[in-house]
């Protein structure tokens, strides 16, 4: 079973943000790559830009920060850390997918300059105070499935 692995002071960055811009929602992108068991680590985030929207029910980032940001971390790796998915809050909500986010996981999947088939998607719900991870699943199309997130140092 695939699992993501995300670094303790990065996770705990995802709460802080989170609860940074509460009563707003907010997000970002998550960086990293696979190791050899095909788990996901995700070892770099990149913030949801100086221009970006954040609004009660949505958020829009600063797509050119984020595209240059990745360019840069991308870069600066070796080419090894690469765009995993992205991540935002639900402010007073759980972290269920709601309609619109399996909508924009889907398409995240089927755009090619992501260049990732499999996007992953953290949904911080401050109701609940909890994260969850979700998957597109290209082979089954619309299958959305919830992956177990482990804390590393
Ligand atoms: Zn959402």
């Amino acid at each position: 079973m695939q699992v993501v692995w995300i670094k303790h002071s990065l996770f705990y960055k995802l709460f802080e943000e989170t609860n940074n811009k509460l009563p707003l929602e907010t997000g970002g992108m998550l960086l990293g790559y696979k190791d050899v068991y095909n788990n996901i680590v995700i070892s770099d985030l990149i913030g949801p830009g100086p221009n970006a929207v954040h609004k009660k029910y949505s958020f829009i980032p600063d797509g050119e920060y984020q595209q240059n940001e990745l360019t840069r971390i991308y870069f600066e790796s070796s080419r090894i850390t690469t765009y995993l998915g992205d991540w935002h809050s639900h402010p007073y909500e759980n972290s269920y997918m709601s309609w619109r986010d399996k909508k924009t996981l889907k398409k995240i999947a089927k755009t090619k300059s992501a260049r990732e088939p499999n996007p992953i998607f953290i949904i911080i719900g401050t109701k609940t105070n909890e994260a969850k991870c979700w998957k597109y699943n290209k082979d089954t199309f619309e299958c959305i499935e919830s992956l177990e997130i482990k804390v590393y140092e």
